[in-house]
């Protein structure tokens, strides 16, 4: 039977990332296995998403996460030196209600005594920065003026598979099917192709498929599939100026792509879909997206539709926040899942981390065990009050 010291079960950004951690940053001399299922990533969240970063969470983790992204995704350089072409325009989150501005306060509070580099906006200030935003019904803007932005999602997946390869770690084109298990610990994992790889540690990388995984050791796990349509457009009149990516008041969300912008909102309501469903929801752009668009400003209002796809969310139905780490009842089963839309920037920090969880026994550089996978069976909620 081959083997392996560590075998990582998805092989998109965060599997990726965590074989990028063990083999380049840390050296690790051990055998390191990627098993994934679909290299061309046709479904994979990391190939189908709008590929921002923010500073702006509700909990000092998740900034720190992605302070951490920042610094990363700034520094990163693919085999060829080149870099991802991060667009450090920030965020734009807007608030219409006393609700919505005490909740950006309180974050705002939270953020800047992490080092984070966002502003308050007052509607008028927010006009006088985006003169093409209707601000008539807001109560307050939130900005990240450094650090914020987005990148691109498939250079730092190509630059991370490509290092970790030079760096020894083994890239199999195949599908994980079962573990083998011995007085609760994962001996082997079973492929689709016929083998098995025993090993000594398992991440389960599976995105939207991590409860499958989870189950062949026992262990539910609330993560599902949620989907989400992104619609691309070109505008008559496109406003000027260099743009954030906005998240409005009624959390619908629109950044710059191209010459035109990309934009979704989160469905309601939004049930759990097959694994196999990647019909856009077409109807989501007349009945829901495009009036909030021209509500938010009438360059949105004369607008083509040039794009649709559909793309998955690996839900976390406890609380929407990553399920990181050993459990109990199978120790060398590591999980890193249910990032629920905020995955491609947590994957730095969460690759590093669980490179740490595995070689140092612990957390070194940021703790993590906030988001610990023990939570989801305790019923303790970790809930990230920010945006989806
Ligand atoms: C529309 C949309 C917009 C998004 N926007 C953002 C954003 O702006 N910022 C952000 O940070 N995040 C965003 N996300 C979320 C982000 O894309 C995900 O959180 C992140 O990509 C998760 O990466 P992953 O590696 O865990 O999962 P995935 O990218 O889904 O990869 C999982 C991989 O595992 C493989 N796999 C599964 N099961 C097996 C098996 N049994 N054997 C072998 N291989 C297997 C799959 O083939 C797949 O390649 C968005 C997602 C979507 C859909």
């Amino acid at each position: 039977m081959e083997t392996a010291d560590i075998v990582v079960i998805g092989g998109a950004v965060i599997g990726a990332s965590v074989a990028w951690h063990l083999k380049v940053a840390r050296r690790f001399r051990g055998r390191v296995v990627v098993v994934e299922r679909d290299s061309a990533y046709a479904r994979a969240s990391t190939a189908l998403a709008a590929s921002g970063i923010r500073h702006q969470f509700s909990s000092e983790t998740n900034i720190r996460i992605s302070q951490y992204g920042t610094e990363f995704i700034r520094e990163f350089r693919g085999p060829d030196g080149e870099g991802l072409s991060f667009r450090e325009n920030g965020y734009l989150i807007l608030a219409s209600d006393a609700a919505g501005a005490e909740a950006l306060t309180r974050n705002h509070l939270l953020q800047r005594a992490c080092g984070a580099d966002v502003a308050l906006l007052s509607p008028a200030e927010v006009a006088a920065r985006f003169p093409h935003l209707n601000v008539e019904d807001l109560t307050l803007g939130s900005l990240g003026l450094s650090g914020e932005g987005w990148f691109d999602n498939m250079a730092l997946l190509r630059g991370l598979r490509t290092a970790s390869q030079a760096a020894g770690a083994v890239w199999l084109r195949d599908e994980a099917v079962g573990f083998a298990m011995r007085d609760g610990r994962v001996m082997a994992v079973k492929l689709g192709s016929g083998g098995e790889i025993g090993c000594d540690h398992v991440v389960n990388a599976a995105g939207t498929r991590a409860a499958l995984v989870a189950a062949w050791a026992g262990i539910p796990l609330a993560v599902e599939p949620r989907k989400r349509t992104v619609f691309h457009f070109t505008c008559q009149t496109p406003p000027a100026g260099a743009l954030p990516l906005m998240i409005d008041a009624s959390r619908l969300w629109c950044r710059p792509e191209g010459e035109g912008f990309i934009a979704g909102i989160g469905p309601d309501p939004d049930p759990a879909v097959a694994h196999d469903d990647f019909e856009p929801r077409y109807a989501e752009f007349e009945e829901v997206v495009w009036p909030l668009l021209a509500n938010r400003s009438p360059a949105f209002d004369a607008i083509r539709l040039t794009g649709v796809w559909a793309g998955h969310y690996s839900w976390n139905t406890l609380d929407q926040n990553a399920v990181l780490g050993a459990h109990a009842s199978c120790p060398n089963l590591i999980f890193a899942n249910g990032f629920s839309g905020h995955g491609l920037q947590q994957a730095p920090a969460v690759g590093r981390g669980m490179a740490e969880l595995i070689l140092d026994g612990g957390y070194r550089t940021l703790d993590l065990s906030d988001l610990s996978v023990m939570r989801m069976g305790q019923g303790r909620p970790n809930t990230e009050a920010g945006i989806y």
